[in-house]
């Protein structure tokens, strides 16, 4: 895991975290959002975020105590609960791990890893539920509560939240998560994704292929 210090991490450090939650195939080039947090100031990616091109100055910079500017992503609210809640976490990551996503499907309250990393790192990640009414409404509030006591969280048919002190740390988090619901689902008897492109750096799966056709998708607003 690494050293990063949470009182080192920069703007600059949230936008490569972000490109990279996009590269290892954990969002599409639109949806998930990341954050990190000084003291009371939080940055955080805007609402509509296209992972290949954001930059630092789009970036939303907001107190923890006012109010979220309009542009910030529209699962703000569940970011600054989730500082509120808990001193030490410095980051927060929201991604779409399709694995992540296909065990919180199987009507269970949690996810509770096969594989001996996963058992060590997180032996149990809840699993909430939001309403189709007020989904962001919801989520903030079950899954800043699950993030006071877990490193994770799981929004049932949705995606994962990872919280931690610092960005590479709740990085680490999301990527492994991914990689156990993936055993998890290959050793339940399912499917694999016929998709897959090449071996990531850490062995772990990219889209490359995903990756270079989406660099032509026309931007567009997404619901994160
Ligand atoms: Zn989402």
């Amino acid at each position: 895991m690494s050293a990063q210090h949470p009182d080192t991490m920069t703007p600059g450090d949230l936008v490569r975290i972000y490109r990279r939650m996009r590269e290892y195939g954990l969002n599409d080039p639109h949806s998930g959002n990341a954050s990190l947090r000084h003291g009371r100031q939080v940055w955080i990616t805007p609402h509509g975020a296209w992972a290949e091109e954001l930059t630092e100055a789009e970036l939303v910079l907001l107190d923890l105590d006012s109010e979220i500017p309009a542009s910030a992503s529209w699962d703000t609210p569940l970011h600054c609960a989730t500082y509120r809640k808990r001193e030490t976490h410095g980051a927060v990551l929201h991604g779409h791990g399709l694995y992540s996503v296909a065990v919180s499907l199987l009507g269970e309250s949690s996810f509770e890893p096969l594989d001996f990393e996963g058992r060590l790192s997180f032996p149990c990640v809840p699993i909430v539920d939001s309403s189709r009414e007020t989904p962001f409404e919801d989520a903030a509030r079950a899954v800043s509560e699950a993030l006071r006591e877990y490193p994770l969280a799981i929004v049932r048919g949705h995606g994962v939240y990872s919280a931690a002190a610092s960005l590479e740390e709740a990085w680490h988090q999301l990527a492994a998560l991914e990689w156990s619901a993936e055993l998890a689902w290959l050793y339940r008897g399912h499917a694999p994704r016929t998709d897959r492109g090449t071996a990531g750096p850490a062995g772990f799966r990219t889209r490359s292929r995903l990756s270079r056709k989406s660099a032509k998708t026309p931007r567009r607003r997404s619901r994160s």
